[in-house]
């Protein structure tokens, strides 16, 4: 793996974030670092439930407010520990009541998430991303226009579903069934599994029946295929998965999705098989971009039947999203309506997904746009960008659960 773009761990961030004055985030810990930090106050591993509680559970951002710890013992924890939250420079609610944020970090790089509430029930998916830019670049995609800047953090990452939480006031952790942050989707900004170790902590903590408590089968994560990490996932975490597939054949895909030269569809697609706990309940989900004279005839739609044969799967076909540069178009209704029939007689659900959040730019390929007339609006310097390209509704936001 000598080609830069394909690194899985290099530019990994770092476990643990420190402030200005050498305190240590609490948020981003994983359970065993938390004992450790503790250890290292002379105080026992059950603190950690407690204050996990307070963290996760009832939300608070401040260590003042963990009322249950002595005084003394709070502000020792005052000394060494601090309580991360990205800083919301804006907030914004579409007409078909899509909220998206744009947060900023410590380093004032900015990401945006988004909050997609399923129309017909109480529900919906929080949207969020692993990476300032991308190494990849898909032909397709805005956010493969930037260049890494860099990973997110594991507290970065479960920050995003933090604000969320605080936005919708969804403190102490409701049921399951009374959650109106019901799912989350790590399809932002980024490959998540190119930042793997601050993901997969991030979505330990995200799953943690103690604390935010998502069950992992309301959780998705997409790919555009980073094959070895996805045996990982599997193993590590298990949460449902999403393949960004958008071509039938390893000509077509190379030449929309550079991957596709380091992992073929053939791994990809033995990969899929190898899925721990994909089932015909938990089906893996091929998102297909529907892309005019490119990926969309008949006989795309033939050859990927026969390709996913045996993978308990579903389609998704996404409407592409122009964006100012981009030589590639969108193809006809007729035609995403008629490629969608040819999956379903074969016997494989692809519904058609409806943009959400047109209006205030979060759909996909908005993003990005959004973000960088904004900063040249406010005067900021350049290298402190942003953005992503976020996907719009369908079956991984209002998931089958
Ligand atoms: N890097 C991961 C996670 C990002 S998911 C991945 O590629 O899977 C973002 C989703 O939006 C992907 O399915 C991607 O293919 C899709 N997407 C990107 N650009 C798009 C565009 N212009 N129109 C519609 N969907 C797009
Ligand atoms: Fe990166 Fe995913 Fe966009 Fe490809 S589709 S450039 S992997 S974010």
């Amino acid at each position: 793996m000598t080609d830069p773009i394909f690194k899985t761990s290099a530019e990994d961030a770092p476990r643990r974030s420190l402030d200005s004055e050498g305190r240590l985030d609490l948020i981003g810990l994983s359970r065993e670092e938390m004992a450790e930090a503790f250890a290292e106050l002379g105080e026992k591993s059950f603190r950690v439930k407690q204050v996990w509680l307070w963290l996760y559970n009832r939300g608070v951002t401040t260590i003042d407010e963990m009322t249950n710890l002595s005084k003394p013992l709070r502000d020792r924890m005052q000394e060494r520990f601090f309580i991360s939250r990205p800083q919301v420079s804006r907030e914004q609610t579409s007409v078909d009541s899509t909220r998206k944020w744009l947060l900023r970090f410590g380093d004032r790089n900015e990401a945006e998430t988004v909050y997609i509430p399923d129309p017909d029930e109480e529900r919906g998916a929080v949207c969020i991303s692993t990476q300032v830019g991308c190494t990849l670049t898909c032909r397709f995609c805005h956010t493969g226009t930037q260049k890494l800047v860099r990973n997110l953090t594991a507290a970065e990452i479960v920050g995003q579903f933090l604000i969320a939480r605080d936005s919708y006031g969804e403190w102490p952790t409701p049921n399951e069934t009374g959650r109106l942050l019901s799912n989350v989707v790590v399809m932002g900004m980024g490959e998540p599994l190119f930042n793997y170790d601050a993901t997969v902590n991030a979505l330990k903590i995200l799953t943690d029946p103690d604390g935010i408590s998502l069950s992992k089968r309301r959780v998705t994560l997409s790919t555009s295929g980073v094959v070895p990490r996805m045996y990982d996932l599997g193993r590590d975490v298990g949460v449902n998965l999403a393949i960004s597939l958008h071509a039938a054949t390893d000509d077509v895909r190379s030449e929309i999705m550079p991957i596709n030269k380091k992992w073929p569809l053939k791994e990809l697609m033995q990969a899929c098989r190898d899925y721990p706990g994909a089932t015909n309940a938990r089906r893996i989900t091929f998102e297909y971009i529907m892309l005019k004279g490119v990926n969309d005839s008949d006989a795309d739609a033939r050859q990927l039947a026969r390709m996913v044969k045996g993978i308990p799967c579903k389609f998704n076909l996404l409407p592409f999203n122009p964006w100012p540069g981009s030589t590639l178009e969108c193809s006809d209704w007729a035609r995403i309506e008629r490629f969608s029939d040819v999956l379903a007689g074969l016997g494989y659900s692809a519904p058609i997904r409806t943009p959400r959040g047109r209006d205030i730019l979060a759909a996909c390929g908005q993003l990005k746009s959004d973000s960088q007339r904004e900063r040249k609006a406010r005067g900021l310097a350049a290298d402190a960008s942003l953005v992503g390209v976020l996907p719009e509704t369908s079956a991984p936001a209002t998931p089958a659960a």
